[in-house]
């Protein structure tokens, strides 16, 4: 797979951003699973813990390279999702906290919001605003009774809240939550769908430039695509965004998007032998760098239930007696996502595999989910006034009310859902018309 982003290593700008966000995960994560699970209530939604890191270090907290700030939100619900998205808590902390782990992706959108990547491409932290922060604190409690009822949701999945604050620095809020690619699988098209034409437009000459851009909905629409999901994946799919939708409408969120990967089974990992950034550490060899692969070696087959305990396990044990194992050689054993085998949607080798009318499978794997459901209407509303006072054009930016945002989503995405017969079938029935 071709690595996405920087690499941020001590000479990046964000290093020291990055090292502390890391860092006060490492502390603000071990400490809570540390302790006895019990019961949520009502006032763990509201919680927070801040926390004061220096180069010294003190009672509470270990000593850092940098003085920072942390604080971290509702520590117990955060924990608790984790368990209801399956995430092995050891697995999780080395995932994100080993030092050289992050990719920065910088700023995708318009929002200036940035995106960094744990190094094994499992998770992905992402700095929201101060207004979003507030909104998903707010949320929290119905997010979380959502994901609750709905455990094949298909909306973003939050692991985390937190903040972080250098002295004389600005706050940053950031949210970690999964990455929907896979790491081990490239990915042949993104498209990230609103179900809105205005402004939904690639400029297809810039694909040469950049052929993995993500595209939008006229693109889409341009090459007649639709997501192959016979009957049965078709209906199960439909419901649960017809649920996921149903909520942020009540929340009155819009401006989302289905953000869909396509890896093409055809095709395959062309790419798989460029990568030099995921490396495999070898148990038991004594000499890890001759034993460089790619990542999608052994790692390209979905291990096993008892591979990956056995490994969770090996893991463990070498965390407890060889303590001089450096941390990124640890990251590289981890199993490839071995607890979403237990989502529907992402149960085809992290994915949701394409059917036929007769639901056989297809021949693609789709990485889909809801993206950016952060953004309540008024913030919008807010927008939209700046922009006017700008003289932008209105037309381009006017929301649309988040009842007639989320209708118009669910006509568009389930629209377009159908088996290649269904879709063949329907074309004829047109032409002969
Ligand atoms: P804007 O508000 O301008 O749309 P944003 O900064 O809020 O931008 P998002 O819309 O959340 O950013 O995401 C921007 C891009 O980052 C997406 O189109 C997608 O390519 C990538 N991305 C975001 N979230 C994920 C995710 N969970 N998994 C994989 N890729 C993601
Ligand atoms: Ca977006
Ligand atoms: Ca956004």
């Amino acid at each position: 797979r071709v690595v996405v982003g920087t690499k941020v290593d001590e000479h990046h700008v964000n290093w020291v951003t990055a090292y502390n966000m890391l860092t006060g995960i490492r502390f603000t994560v071990s400490r809570t699973n540390a302790k006895l699970d019990r019961q949520l209530t009502d006032a763990d939604f509201g919680a927070r813990h801040k926390f004061s890191f220096d180069i010294t270090g003190n009672e509470l907290t270990p000593s850092a390279k940098y003085d920072f700030k942390f604080k971290d939100y509702a520590p117990w619900v955060f924990r608790d999702l984790r368990a209801k998205f399956r995430l092995d808590p050891a697995e999780y902390l080395m995932s994100l906290t080993s030092k050289y782990i992050l990719s920065e992706l910088g700023s995708p959108g318009k929002s200036g919001s940035f995106f960094y990547f744990s190094r094994d491409y499992k998770y992905i932290i992402k700095t929201i605003h101060h207004g979003e922060h507030k909104f998903l604190r707010k949320i929290l409690k119905e997010y979380y009774n959502h994901v609750c009822e709905n455990p094949n949701t298909l909306l973003s999945q939050f692991y985390g809240l937190h903040r972080v604050k250098i002295p004389y620095g600005r706050k940053i809020h950031f949210v970690v939550m999964n990455n929907l690619f896979p790491p081990h699988r490239d990915i042949h098209r993104t498209f990230d769908l609103k179900g809105s034409t205005i402004g939904r437009d690639f400029k297809e000459d810039d694909l040469e430039k950049n052929p993995r851009a993500t595209l939008k909905d006229l693109n889409w629409l341009r090459r007649n695509l639709h997501l192959e999901f016979g009957p049965t994946k078709k209906e199960a799919f439909v419901t649960q965004m017809q649920r996921d939708v149903a909520l942020l409408q009540k929340l009155k969120i819009m401006d989302y998007s289905m953000l869909v990967g396509i890896h093409d089974l055809g095709r395959g990992n062309e790419e798989q032998l460029r990568d030099k950034t995921l490396k495999v550490f070898q148990p038991g060899g004594d000499n890890a760098e001759d034993q460089n692969q790619t990542a999608m070696g052994p790692l390209a087959r979905t291990p096993s239930k008892l591979e990956t305990a056995k490994r969770a396990k090996e893991l463990r044990e070498m965390v407890k007696k060889e303590k001089p194992v450096p941390m990124d050689q640890m990251l590289d054993k981890m199993p490839e996502g071995a607890h979403r085998k237990d989502f529907y949607f992402y149960a085809d080798d992290g994915g949701f595999q394409a059917t036929h009318e007769n639901d056989m499978p297809g021949e693609e794997i789709y990485y889909l989910g809801i993206i950016d459901c952060l953004t309540r209407y008024n913030f919008v509303k807010k927008a939209e006034h700046f922009w006017k006072g700008m003289g932008g054009n209105e037309s381009q930016i006017s929301p649309i009310p988040p009842e007639r945002y989320g209708d118009r989503f669910v006509k568009f995405i389930s629209g377009m859902t159908m088996s290649r017969e269904r879709a063949e079938h329907d074309r004829m029935s047109r032409t002969m018309e």
